[in-house]
């Protein structure tokens, strides 16, 4: 590995300027639990290091009735996951991180960390974008908010600016009569990173007609993706197992996997079919249950 020079600012301005100072070559450093290993195999060597860990604006967990739910970026998969807070608001989240990685990298790694990275086989982002998530970031330059599904371009990488670093995630309240459901699928252990993960959210209208629809699939290509077509499928209508199964062979065909240990392009489309049919039934069930 090589040397690099290694700061620890205490507030989001200073973080920002050293970064801005860095010109490229600076980088977040969070829970680590990806950077240790891109700087160990020599794939990244940045100058500077910056650890954001001691900046207490990052931290913590907030429920406010009209805002939602916001998530500091330096909240950990196992703070999520065992959060009051969260288990009462959005129970969803604590389900869905008790399946992340292993309770070691849970006690290190962040939230922030995950959504930044841009790592493909991953699975909150699949889960924010359908609860219409956003972003809060800071900057040398002031700050922003924009929805986490505009964060994503590519394989590792982001519309994050150089000077940006990600203060805080926003999860509105869902519309009444809701229902939400993520599957992860490994294809090889439990403990290892999903082969494919899709998340469906539902809002009920009139006559349990679908209102709002949210399907969105991780794992099976650059970024995670929306699949827009499929949700078309069912919105306007009550949903019943045909319409299920019509929209997971449409979301099939709007992903772009790769074949790779975890399974071929064929494997992982067919697999995204099932999931999607079988998320958006769950989520049916329990938006007709909210
Ligand atoms: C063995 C293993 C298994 C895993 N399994 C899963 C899994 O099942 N599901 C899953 O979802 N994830 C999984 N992960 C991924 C893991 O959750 C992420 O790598 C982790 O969340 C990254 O967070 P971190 O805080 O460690 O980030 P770091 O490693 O510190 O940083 C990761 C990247 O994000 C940038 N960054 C960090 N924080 C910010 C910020 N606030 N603003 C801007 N940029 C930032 C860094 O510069 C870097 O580019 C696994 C990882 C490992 C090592």
């Amino acid at each position: 590995m090589k040397t690099f020079d290694y700061l620890e600012p205490t507030t989001v301005g200073e973080a920002c300027a050293l970064l801005k100072q860095g010109r490229g070559e600076a980088r977040v450093f969070a829970g680590g639990a990806l950077m240790t290993i891109l700087m160990k195999e020599g794939l990244l060597q940045p100058k500077t290091l910056i650890n954001i860990k001691r900046i207490s604006a990052l931290k913590g967990i907030d429920f406010h009735p009209a805002q939602g739910l916001a998530i500091g970026a330096l909240v950990t998969h196992h703070e999520l996951e065992t959060s009051k807070t969260v288990k009462e608001k959005l129970p969803i989240l604590c389900a869905v991180e008790k399946e992340v990685a292993n309770i070691r990298v849970r006690s290190m790694a962040t939230i922030g960390g995950n959504l930044a990275s841009g790592e493909p086989l991953t699975d909150l982002p699949q889960v924010f974008i359908a609860l219409d998530a956003r972003i809060r970031i800071a900057s040398s330059s002031g700050e922003r908010v924009m929805a986490l599904e505009d964060l994503y371009i590519d394989y590792y990488q982001t519309s994050l600016a150089e000077d940006e670093i990600i203060t805080q995630v926003i999860v509105p309240p869902a519309p009444e009569r809701s229902g939400i459901e993520y599957i992860r699928f490994s294809s090889s252990s439990v403990v290892d990173k999903p082969c494919v993960g899709v998340a469906a959210r539902i809002s009920l209208g009139v006559e349990k007609a679908c209102q709002t629809v949210r399907i969105v699939l991780g794992c099976v290509g650059p970024t995670p993706v929306r699949a827009k077509k499929a949700e078309a499928v069912v919105v306007g209508k009550p949903l019943d197992a045909r319409l299920a199964e019509e929209a997971g062979s449409v979301a099939s065909g709007e992903c772009s996997p790769v074949s790779d240990l975890r399974g071929s392009e064929q494997y992982k489309r067919a697999i995204v079919g099932v999931l999607v049919r079988r998320a958006l039934a769950r989520a049916y069930e329990d938006a007709s249950q909210s």
